[in-house]
């Protein structure tokens, strides 16, 4: 009796996915290997080929950006705004709510935060979501180590581009209404809430194509290439543990966390 061919399911891709390939598609591909490997007990190694030949730029094109506003100063919510999903997993996120204004939902109470589009096969987990009061949802990601100062320059937009609209997306699966629009929150907890900000990041049609056309472009890249740059190895992981042969600069001291890795090279 012939064999019956077992479907792969697609690959698994979450916001920080799309971010990180945007910068170097090997620095995700070496994440999901190592991932692979944690879950698997056995390891698994990169796909990109010996012999590839690295990149200038991330073949991902950029997400649409008209409409993007950037805002100096504190996110003030409005006194009936309310908070209606929190990630567990992040301790350390600000004080925005007063008690009565918490009304987490219950679907996404811990253990279960990880907010998940089958349709897409995207997950992940925004670090808060807002209603407001005519029931409009709206997606925060909360960056507490970055200046908003220099913003332009240190940071670029299309990170939070990219990471708002696969937010607003994860919101619209998870609770059933399109946000149309999400924000990337600059604490500056270093500098003493001094040098807050905040952008907002419009979500509508052109947003969700790019969303479906740039997570089609993941998948089917087979050779997931480097874009050796200082601007990118300085803080990429994989460079820090010595997992790349192509990095064009040394990890920097600044972005070194507790190291955790299986051991496996490309
Ligand atoms: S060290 Fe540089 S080239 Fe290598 S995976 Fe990291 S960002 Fe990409």
């Amino acid at each position: 009796m012939a064999a019956v061919a077992q479907l792969r399911p697609p690959e698994h891709v979450t916001p920080h996915d799309l971010v990180t390939y945007s910068r170097c598609p090997h620095e995700m591909e070496l994440l999901h290997a190592r991932h692979a490997s944690l879950v698997t007990g056995q390891t698994v190694v990169a796909r990109t080929p010996l012999d590839v030949v690295p990149l200038r730029h991330s073949p991902l094109f950029t997400p649409p950006n008209l409409g993007v506003v950037v805002n100096d100063g504190r996110l003030d919510v409005a006194p009936d705004d309310r908070l209606v999903y929190e990630d567990d997993g992040e301790p350390d996120l600000p004080m925005l709510f007063a008690e009565d204004q918490i009304h987490v939902d219950s679907r996404y109470r811990p253990p279960n935060t990880t907010l998940i589009d089958p349709a897409l096969g995207l997950s992940g987990r925004p670090d808060f979501v807002i209603q407001q009061r005519n029931g409009d949802l709206v997606p925060v990601e909360y960056k507490s180590t970055h200046l908003f100062v220099g913003y332009h320059e240190s940071h670029g937009r299309t990170f939070d581009v990219i990471q708002a609209i696969a937010e607003c997306r994860l919101v619209h699966a998870a609770f059933g209404r399109r946000p149309n629009h999400g924000v990337v929150l600059y604490g500056d907890v270093a500098g003493d809430g001094q040098h807050e900000g905040w952008v907002q990041i419009p979500y509508g049609d052109a947003e969700e194509r790019w969303l479906h056309a740039a997570i089609t472009q993941i998948r089917s890249d087979g050779t997931r290439a480097p874009v050796p740059a200082e601007r990118n190895c300085a803080s990429c992981a994989p460079n820090r543990d010595g997992l790349c042969r192509y990095a064009a600069a040394r990890f920097g001291e600044e972005h070194r966390p507790p190291p955790v890795w299986v051991p496996f090279r490309t």
